[in-house]
């Protein structure tokens, strides 16, 4: 059983499935399949990581959703992108790739770039540079395909609507609870409730805290993540243009008539349950940042999107056995990466129950 269907428990879900097509999967969510932060992802996916952990599953990410896309799931927008990187961290960078590495920037990339963002500034101790190897996804869309996978698939399914309050102990299993009363027997539960595993999840005011973030010694926090949206129409070839120094960057959303701008919130703490919007202080903080990027753009700002994400302090989604619950798996802290990391994350959650079983 699986309880969370976004991103990170819909791909458990597919995987299991993959890997055994006559088990019975039950894939639970208290909203719909596609809810909670990946409604409202920008599913952007750059071929970096920070340490050689972190390009491990970026690389696994990058053949998982190529698979899933070459069985007819949701396509991928290729992007061709702009790196604006500070100087002194040109190296740093490159070497962060796990493919397609970046190169300077030529005339015509010039010429590309100023035709999308004419007053682009890139200061003067900073460097352009150029890099295929990054796509957008749609993560909502995909946590859908792949629950509406499940239903068609032998007796498994996905229950929309349907909160889970309780995981307990039962003989070689679990019992789950349901809030409509329901006691659902399983073997293996694996909890990918994203935001809402945070410790202080509970305390704020949501559904109940299906495992106990401090036995499990998991420091879980949870961050807004937010993107503003500008009213600028996209051409359908425009680039992603990636600000490093300020962990911001332009996505074109042709489909949506949008240009997206993705900005570092440092608003912790939030509560998950809540529709959280861009708060005045941290809209003037994101424009600030805009302006100083391309003035023109702050006109063109047409609201936005937030919601919250768990971190953990490796900035790494991780995985987690509860101790007092043999067969539970907490599968989480996406750090605001989780539609590009969720493979590996599933993967790591079905090798933990693999042990489980073994032992
Ligand atoms: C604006 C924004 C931009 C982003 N951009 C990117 C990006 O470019 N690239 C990237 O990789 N990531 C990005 N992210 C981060 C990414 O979207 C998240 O890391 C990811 O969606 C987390 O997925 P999840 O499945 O762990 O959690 P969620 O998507 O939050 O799903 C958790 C689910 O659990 C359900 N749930 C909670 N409690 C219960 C319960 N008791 N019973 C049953 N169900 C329950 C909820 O209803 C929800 O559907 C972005 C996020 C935001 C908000």
């Amino acid at each position: 059983m699986v309880v969370g269907a976004g991103i990170v428990g819909s791909v458990v879900a597919e995987e299991a499935r993959r890997r055994a097509p006559t088990a019975k999967i039950l894939l639970l969510d208290a909203a719909q399949a596609g809810s909670g932060a990946t409604r409202y992802s920008a599913a952007l996916s750059t071929p970096t990581g920070a340490t050689d952990a972190h390009r491990r599953l970026v690389r696994r990410a990058e053949r998982w959703y190529a698979e899933l896309e070459g069985s007819g799931g949701p396509r991928r927008r290729h992007l061709i992108t702009y790196w604006v990187v500070p100087e002194s961290e040109v190296d740093e960078l490159r070497e962060e790739f796990v493919s397609d590495p970046p190169v300077p920037v030529g005339p015509a990339d010039r010429v590309r770039l100023s035709a999308t963002h004419p007053d682009l500034v890139v200061h003067p101790d900073e460097v352009l540079l150029r890099s295929g190897g990054v796509w957008a996804g749609r993560a909502a869309a995909t946590a859908q395909v792949l629950a509406t996978r499940l239903n068609r698939t032998g007796s498994s399914g996905c229950w929309e609507g349907v909160r889970v309050d309780d995981v307990q102990p039962d003989g070689d299993g679990q019992v789950v609870l349901t809030h409509t009363g329901e006691r659902l027997r399983t073997r293996h539960v694996v909890l990918a409730t994203g935001a809402w595993l945070a410790s202080a999840a509970g305390q704020l005011g949501d559904a109940g805290q299906l495992y106990d973030a401090e036995r499990v010694g998991w420091p879980l926090r949870v961050k807004k993540v937010a993107a503003l949206h500008l009213a600028r129409r996209p051409a359908p070839d425009d680039p992603v243009v990636i600000f490093c120094a300020e962990d911001a960057f332009l996505l074109p959303l042709p489909e949506q008539g949008l240009t997206l701008f993705s900005f570092y919130c440092p608003t912790w703490d939030v509560c998950p349950g809540r529709d959280l919007m861009i708060e005045p202080d941290e809209l003037a903080a994101a424009r600030a940042v805009l302006a100083a990027r391309s003035p023109s753009l702050v006109a063109a700002v047409a609201g936005g999107r937030a919601a919250g994400d768990g971190y953990l302090p490796a900035r790494l989604p991780s995985v987690v056995e509860d101790p007092t619950r043999p067969g539970v798996i907490v599968a989480g802290g996406c750090s605001g990466s989780g539609f590009q990391l969720a493979p590996a994350l599933a993967e790591s959650a079905l090798a933990g129950l693999d042990r489980f079983a073994k032992d």
